[in-house]
């Protein structure tokens, strides 16, 4: 196995970070998950474009154009002979001695690495629970930042509790998940928290999106409230590693129950029909 360090591939056990490298020391940094699928990376394009994006936030120097970053991303997938399963490309804003305040000029090291898996088809089907709790992390959730402690304290906190995902809050407006995206649909509407600072646009949650309007679906992004999540008709979530999984029930702080309906159903056959660009049976 391969990692990618700079532009070069080399083995695992090659790569050196330096200690007072500021991912290492402040999580000053960006990332990406890239799902590959028989070989083949889905909305690579889309990703590297966030990835770019995230980092203009930061004031970050890219050291190299997306093309570019595509290609070693590419490549990265061929020498490990990636089939199905993910890709990790991150970007920190490099070494210098420890200090908070950043240069603007800073060179930014790139690494990443592949590992096999596969979609959980058995979640798609059945559903997963989730549990809801308070959103705790900070005011620039846009940004695709290597500093996720709300995001793991709340995954930890789910698990806890027998649950796959947390969903988070901000006084009683539902943000998304601790690694997804959250949707709901009550008569036939489908909904999500907008595309603000307070989540990440999810390069899934943008593809159900244009689904549906394919599809005649109504999609409204808008916030919604503890009790509109209470009163949905489906509830699902999204993510590049989860594709649309069905929630069957909440925990925490709302108990509730959902069956899978055909709205989820559809979007989620959809995106697998985009993914594998065939019918999924
Ligand atoms: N929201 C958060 C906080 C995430 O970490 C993720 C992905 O990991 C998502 C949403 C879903 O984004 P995407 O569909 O691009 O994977």
């Amino acid at each position: 196995e391969f990692v990618l360090y700079h532009d070069q591939y080399v083995k695992k056990q090659d790569a050196v970070i330096d200690m007072e490298d500021r991912g290492y020391n402040f999580g000053d940094g960006i990332y990406e998950v890239v799902f590959v699928y028989g070989g083949k990376p889905f909305a690579m394009k889309e990703h590297f474009e966030r990835f770019i994006s995230s980092a203009s936030k930061l004031e970050m120097q890219l050291p190299f154009d997306a093309a570019r970053f595509v290609e070693l991303t590419e490549g990265l997938i061929q020498k490990n002979d990636l089939k199905d399963g993910m890709v990790y490309v991150q970007m920190t804003r490099g070494a210098s001695p420890r200090n908070h305040l950043y240069e603007r000029d800073m060179k930014c090291l790139v690494t990443g690495f592949t590992r096999h898996m596969k979609p959980p088809e058995d979640l798609h089907k059945a559903g997963i629970r989730v549990y809801l709790t308070d959103d705790i992390r900070w005011l620039r959730c846009d940004i695709k930042s290597l500093n996720l402690l709300g995001n793991t304290m709340a995954k930890r906190l789910a698990a806890d509790h027998n649950c796959h995902e947390a969903i988070q809050h901000r006084d009683g407006t539902v943000t998304e998940g601790s690694s997804s995206n959250l949707f709901i649909v009550k008569d036939g509407i489908l909904k999500t928290h907008p595309a603000n600072n307070l989540i990440l646009n999810g390069i899934t949650r943008q593809v159900i999106m244009k689904i549906a309007d394919e599809q005649g679906i109504t999609v409204e992004e808008a916030p919604f409230t503890i009790d509109e999540l209470s009163d949905a008709h489906e509830v699902f979530i999204s993510s590049t590693t989860m594709e649309v999984t069905p929630v069957i029930q909440i925990a925490g702080q709302l108990d509730a129950h959902y069956e899978i309906g055909d709205v989820t159903r559809t979007l989620q056959n959809r995106l697998k029909k985009k993914i594998h660009g065939s019918a999924h049976i």
